[in-house]
């Protein structure tokens, strides 16, 4: 149970983000969703998790901005309390094959999905360091492990975070915090919506347990990595992806 805990997650307006912070609402903690610019989105989301009897606001914080990270981490320990969790889940995708992939796509999908997690953790750092312990949870993906035509500048971004998440690990170790990823394979989300049928049933075919997964398989993880007994995994990558990438 995560009851009492308050917990931070980016991108937790839509998707797999909502997926979790509504889990985490269901176990009881006080959830802070961060998302970019769909407020309906992200006022449904607060709906829903108020609906479950904790304490939630969304925030509009675009995770890029170092700034913004830091008045919203600000905001949201004076308004919940000290945090427990972080889950830097925010993400986008611009994918093209290199030769067409512009400038502008590589650095938006690093300072998103890469420097957002750097500056959401940098900003709740010391939050950690006083309550000594904690519990930092870091969505990447098996592209970050295994590459993907298309998507350079994200797969690049996802395999940083892996290494930031490790080095992490081993600043906070001596702290109680333990830092670990979640390596989702292919998840039926608004991401995943536009695929064209030919590269949907590629994956289909070639995931071994021959499904899509959904947002909350990635949600159930997130929900265990988070609670208190499990503080002896730290500095992994654990995969989600129906055996896609064994
Ligand atoms: P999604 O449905 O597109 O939702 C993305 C969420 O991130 C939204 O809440 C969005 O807010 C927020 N967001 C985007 N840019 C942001 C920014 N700059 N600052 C703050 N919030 C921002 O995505 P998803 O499929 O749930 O993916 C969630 C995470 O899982 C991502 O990191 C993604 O890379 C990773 N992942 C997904 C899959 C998959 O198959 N879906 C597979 C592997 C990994 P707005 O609604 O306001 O834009």
């Amino acid at each position: 149970m995560l009851k009492g805990k308050t917990a931070v997650v980016t991108g937790g307006s839509r998707g797999i983000g909502k997926a979790i912070a509504l889990h985490f609402a269901a176990q009881g903690a006080n959830v802070a969703i961060l998302y970019a610019g769909n407020t309906a989105a992200a006022q449904t989301a607060e709906e829903e998790l108020l609906a479950l009897g904790v304490r939630a606001k969304a925030y509009q914080c675009d995770v890029s901005d170092f700034e913004s990270c830091k008045t919203i981490c600000k905001q949201i320990t004076q308004e919940l309390g000290p945090v427990d969790i972080l889950v830097n889940n925010a993400g986008i995708v611009r994918d093209k094959l290199v030769p067409l992939m512009k400038e502008d796509d590589f650095d938006a999908v690093l300072a998103t999905n890469l420097k957002g997690a750097f500056n959401m953790t940098k900003n709740l750092y010391s939050n950690f360091i006083r309550k000594k312990s904690g519990r930092i949870i870091n969505i990447t993906s098996v592209v970050g492990l295994m590459g993907n035509p298309g998507q350079a500048n994200y797969a690049a971004a996802k395999a940083g975070l892996i290494g930031f998440s490790k080095s992490v690990a081993k600043e906070l170790a001596g702290k109680n915090v333990t830092c670990n990823c979640i390596a989702p394979g292919f998840i039926e989300t608004d991401m995943t919506a536009n695929l064209d049928e030919k590269t949907r049933s590629f994956y289909e075919q070639n995931i071994p347990l021959g499904h899509m997964g959904q947002a909350a398989d990635i949600a159930n993880l997130a929900a265990f990595l988070g609670l208190d007994a499990v503080g002896y995994i730290t500095g992994e990558v654990i995969r989600v992806d129906g055996g896609l990438c064994m």
